[in-house]
């Protein structure tokens, strides 16, 4: 396990590649003001807690890097609440608290490929939140803060 760390801010808009079309809508973050704790964390896949504030908390998994499939020139954080959701929430504020991290950043030879490894984060995300180890996070201050 790693050491939890926080990261929270308005929901902004990505480059809307069509992840939600994939299945796998990403809630960005914007990176300012974040520069020292992403370069304290190596770019991958993490998971942890996400709330919003006026909808309630949620597991998520979430890509912090370049994206290398899509060659981007700056980092991104973009989380994936695990929930079903009948609209879209640009602009509310979402606060995360990361207790996982899963695999590190790497490129796929084809967006099937991609796709498939998300869901299996995704997974691996789920089983992991239920652990007492991990799920206890889903009560830290900070998600009730926002
Ligand atoms: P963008 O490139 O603008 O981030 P996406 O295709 O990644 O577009 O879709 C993300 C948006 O979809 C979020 O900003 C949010 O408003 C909405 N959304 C709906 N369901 C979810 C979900 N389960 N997880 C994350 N975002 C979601
Ligand atoms: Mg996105």
């Amino acid at each position: 396990p790693i050491e939890p760390w926080y990261i929270g801010g308005p929901v902004i808009k990505g480059f809307g590649r069509g992840s939600k079309v994939l299945g796998i809508p990403t809630a960005n973050l914007s990176t300012e003001g974040h520069s020292s704790l992403l370069s304290e964390h190596p770019s991958g896949v993490y998971f942890g807690w996400a709330v919003l504030s006026t909808r309630g908390v949620y597991k998520m998994v979430m890509s912090i890097g370049w994206n290398p499939y899509f060659n981007n020139a700056e980092k991104t954080i973009e989380p994936w609440l695990l929930h079903e959701f009948s609209e879209d929430f640009y602009g509310e504020e979402l606060h995360l608290v990361i207790v996982g991290y899963i695999r590190p950043e790497v490129n796929f030879p084809s967006l099937e490929s991609l796709i498939a490894k998300i869901q299996e984060d995704r997974k691996v995300a789920e089983t992991a939140l239920d652990l007492p180890l991990y799920s206890k996070h889903k009560d830290d201050p900070y998600l009730k803060s926002s």
